[in-house]
């Protein structure tokens, strides 16, 4: 059984999923491994609002960052966890049986060109045959790509403990709060903040407080206190 610490542990690698940018997809990949569908990080969408398709997990990393900024509402947690559920996988195993490489699919190129996988194509035309035989005849077949994905349960959970998913106000980044006062991602932003928050109170009020240091000094020293 997983632990409340691994289930929080997910919650912050959902985070890091949210603030993913393209440059840190392999590190992220490699340290997360199976988070999300492994397929997600190479297969174009097959349908995008644009004539430019992103990548699977671009597509639901927008939907994610979506729910983030609107607190989880319930519409966006089931479009999340119900993205884990489509084919990807049986689709790229059975693209992998006809020959036709990862590359190929996730080609911007190509991307650009389709909407769809290309049914003009026999090869394609072949593979979406083969990939709807395989769910409609063999659902026990297609039950070893069923899988419940960590990223689904974090999901879940901020279903239900929404206050968790907050913006640091210093640098902007999407983290996962532990208790609720937690304001700041990170030690190092708290300090950050404090530090500027700091400097400019002291631009701003720094000339009186010399002058009111100057007074209150003499005092000080002859109290002998720290
Ligand atoms: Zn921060």
């Amino acid at each position: 059984m997983r632990t409340t610490d691994s289930k929080f542990r997910d919650i912050q690698t959902l985070a890091e999923f949210a603030n993913l940018e393209s440059a840190n997809v392999d590190y992220f990949r490699n340290n997360k491994p199976g988070f999300v569908p492994d397929i997600w990080w190479t297969m174009p969408a097959f349908f995008s609002e644009t004539d430019k398709r992103p990548l699977v997990w671009q597509l639901h990393q927008q939907t994610l960052q979506e729910a983030w900024q609107a607190r989880f509402p319930l519409d966006k947690c089931v479009k999340l966890i119900g993205a884990g559920t489509f084919p990807y996988k049986a689709i790229q195993d059975l693209t992998a049986k006809q020959n036709i490489v990862a590359p190929e699919l996730a080609n911007a190129e190509f991307a650009k060109t389709t909407v769809v996988i290309p049914s003009t194509d026999p090869r394609y035309a072949e593979v979406l045959a083969l990939a709807t035989t395989t769910l409609e005849m063999d659902p026990a077949g297609l039950a070893k790509y069923e899988a419940v994905y960590p990223y689904m349960q974090a999901v879940m959970l901020l279903a239900t403990e929404s206050w968790r998913a907050r913006f640091c106000p210093f640098c902007g980044n999407r983290f996962a709060a532990d208790i609720p006062a937690r304001r700041f991602c990170s030690d190092k932003c708290f300090q950050e903040s404090r530090r500027r928050y700091g400097n400019a109170m002291w631009a701003k009020h720094g000339k009186e407080w010399r002058s009111s240091k100057k007074k209150s000094s003499t005092k000080r020293t002859k109290k002998g206190s720290k």
